[in-house]
């Protein structure tokens, strides 16, 4: 018997908004990653692993000695029997973690930062409460905001005077801030001091998500919180393990009743198949060598390259500056080139891609239109000869690419 085909409409369907993609240069397509390694051609600047831990060998070996004690995978849903020893000993450990920002606090350990975004707004912003979201905040969030009850205010950017004047016209008994730390695609770190005291000016919990900032920031690389010597009970302070930590999954550190109510009540906690232990064993691992001598030295390393680029690319009378093209005001690992137009950031990304290097243009919707951009990311993992090595891709870019109409599609 032939096979059943696919209805032509709909599939007529799905090839229509593709092209619509195409046609704005935002078609997005997956890329397979042969290698672990960094610097393996092309040389990738677009990876999240900041410190390189992704392949330190006692995270590697947690990992490994992990899924020997406890097998692959979890078995079941935390609530059911899938909670290990490992999940409550990583939990201890972040509950730890975040103790100086947030006094008293407990961990709830979650399969992803999406997942964990999901879980605190969902939870927490229910049909009393108003949700104030930054409108740049990470799609997790948004996604959190639009599946909640709650009534969603998105503030412009960082504008904590507008977020001021809506909370005092807030009628709603729960008031919930919620803030990316360090923006992903900015690299700009959240008035979190003006936030706090809003906060508490209004009664409000205030939600950060510290994907970007954890391992990165602060004594210790304790994170955007403790980089700004913050504490406050009403912070639910989200660090996720995909991005500096080198492994995948997520904590939330927040009151205790807090956490109590997330057990009972966040769906994409309870319905899912907890993490596998072995994970929870390698983000101990890793959260130890963030918190060592050894990774005051990364975040040294990391520092360093972001000067090296910064100091090159901000010379007025170099061709890089010459086409405009400017780079975020950002002290962090992300170090994002805007050059404006759709097309200019794509072509610019091929660019370098044929000198053997791989930087994605980023583009709307993930940023605002007119704003596209080559998001750069440096890593401890990079060595200064490699940065060097992307300076003079961009340089000779800047010379030779056309210019392209700047259309902002
Ligand atoms: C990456 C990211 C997330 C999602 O975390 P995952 O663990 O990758 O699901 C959430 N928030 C922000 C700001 C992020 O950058």
């Amino acid at each position: 018997m032939p096979p059943d085909t696919a209805p032509l409409h709909l599939l007529a369907h799905l090839q229509a908004q593709l092209q619509a993609r195409d046609d704005q240069h935002l078609r997005r397509r997956l890329r397979v990653v042969g290698t672990s390694s960094i610097s393996t051609p092309p040389l990738a600047f677009c990876s999240n692993d900041y410190l390189g831990l992704r392949q330190h060998p006692a995270v590697v070996q947690a990992l490994v000695d992990g899924a020997q004690r406890y097998g692959a995978g979890s078995g079941a849903s935390h609530l059911v029997s899938g909670h290990t020893t490992a999940h409550a000993a990583l939990e201890d450990a972040f509950a730890a973690w975040a103790a100086p920002c947030i006094p008293g606090a407990r961990a709830l350990s979650l399969g992803s930062g999406y997942a964990a975004n999901m879980a605190v707004l969902t939870a927490l912003g229910d049909k009393h409460a108003t949700i104030f979201s930054d409108k740049l905040n990470h799609a997790s969030i948004v996604d959190g905001t639009q599946l909640a009850q709650a009534e969603v205010v998105r503030y412009p950017h960082a504008n904590t005077a507008w977020l001021a004047a809506r909370l005092a016209a807030c009628t709603t008994p729960i008031k919930i801030i919620v803030t990316d730390a360090v923006f992903s695609m900015d690299g700009t770190i959240a008035p979190l001091a003006e936030l706090l005291h809003l906060a508490q000016q209004h009664d409000a919990w205030l939600v950060v998500d510290d994907a970007h900032g954890i391992g990165v920031l602060g004594p210790q690389g304790r994170g955007t919180l403790a980089h700004l010597g913050l504490c406050s009970e009403r912070f639910i302070y989200i660090g996720t393990f995909g991005k500096a930590v080198g492994v995948a999954g997520a904590c939330v550190a927040a009151h205790p009743l807090v956490i109590d109510w997330l057990i009972n009540a966040a769906r994409t906690y309870i319905y899912t198949t907890a993490e596998p232990p072995a994970l929870a064993c390698a983000v101990q691992a890793s959260l130890a060598v963030i918190a060592s001598p050894p990774g005051d030295a990364l975040r040294a390393r990391l520092q360093a390259h972001v000067a090296q680029l910064r100091t090159a690319l901000a010379d007025a009378s170099g061709a890089v500056a010459a086409r405009g093209w400017q780079l975020v005001p950002s002290t962090t690992a992300i170090q994002p080139l805007v050059v404006g137009s759709n097309a200019t950031a794509v072509a610019l990304a091929q660019a370098l891609e044929a000198q053997g290097i791989w930087v994605p243009a980023i583009r709307p919707p993930t940023v605002p239109v007119g704003t596209a951009r080559l998001r750069i990311v440096l890593s401890a993992a990079h060595t200064t000869a490699e940065v060097e090595q992307l300076l003079a891709a961009l340089t000779h870019a800047a010379r030779t690419l056309p210019e392209l109409a700047y259309k902002n599609i």
